[in-house]
């Protein structure tokens, strides 16, 4: 089967994320790229019964290669991504808090330091409607040096190396999101500054180093 590893993978995280209340029925689409080739999770079926047969093999201009099933009708949208930068897996979800955020916000700012982590504050790409070229482009221009968008009145998107890491920059995703509109119902949230992120950037360079005990 062509890109069985892919299309195999797409149903684990496309499960997990089922599981995990990430996405609710067959609101959200998990696709990724091996060479000119990406499998993508077919349009109309829930994530939490996917099998890999099912997914859709597409090349990067968007023709089927194998599967029945049609792609995603967000397919689009990871095209733009695939085409215009080196990730290798993309994943889309309407989860609440990205939701909730990308409703009412232009941007998510950095209140805590893991933002860092999907390349700090995260652009609401502007609204346009799903499965569209001109999302695709507002989706993209957002993703520019990031690895996580929301889409304004729609949810989220994040892209990496592989699925694993997608799928864990999405859960990341929604907990900003959630500790944002969690923190904004006690008061206003303060925004990490300039110089407080870089200095969390120093220190991952370089951690503390704990000595052995000399007994
Ligand atoms: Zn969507």
């Amino acid at each position: 089967m062509l890109l069985a590893e892919q299309r195999r993978l797409l149903c684990e995280y496309g499960r997990r994320a089922a599981e995990t209340g990430l996405v609710v029925g067959t609101a959200g689409n998990l696709s990724a790229r091996a060479g000119d080739l990406v499998a993508v999770t077919p349009s109309g079926v829930s994530l939490d019964r996917l099998e890999p047969e099912a997914c859709p093999v597409i090349d990067v201009e968007g023709h089927l290669v194998d599967g029945e099933l049609q792609p995603s009708s967000e397919t689009p949208m990871h095209l733009a991504v695939y085409t215009t930068t080196d990730a290798r897996a993309v994943v889309h979800t309407h989860s609440i808090f990205g939701t909730v955020v990308a409703t009412t916000m232009t941007e998510l700012p950095p209140i805590h330091y893991n933002a860092l982590l999907l390349g700090g504050t995260v652009r609401v790409a502007e609204y346009a409607t799903f499965g569209t070229p001109e999302l695709a482009a507002n989706v993209r221009a957002a993703l520019t040096d990031r690895q996580a968008a929301l889409l304004a009145n729609h949810g989220g998107v994040t892209v990496g190396d592989d699925l694993h890491k997608a799928f864990e920059a999405t859960r990341l995703l929604e907990w900003l999101c959630e500790v944002y509109v969690r923190a904004k119902s006690v008061g206003e949230p303060r925004v990490l500054t300039e110089e407080q992120l870089s200095a969390v950037v120093r220190r991952a360079f370089d951690p503390p180093r704990f000595p052995r005990r000399e007994d």
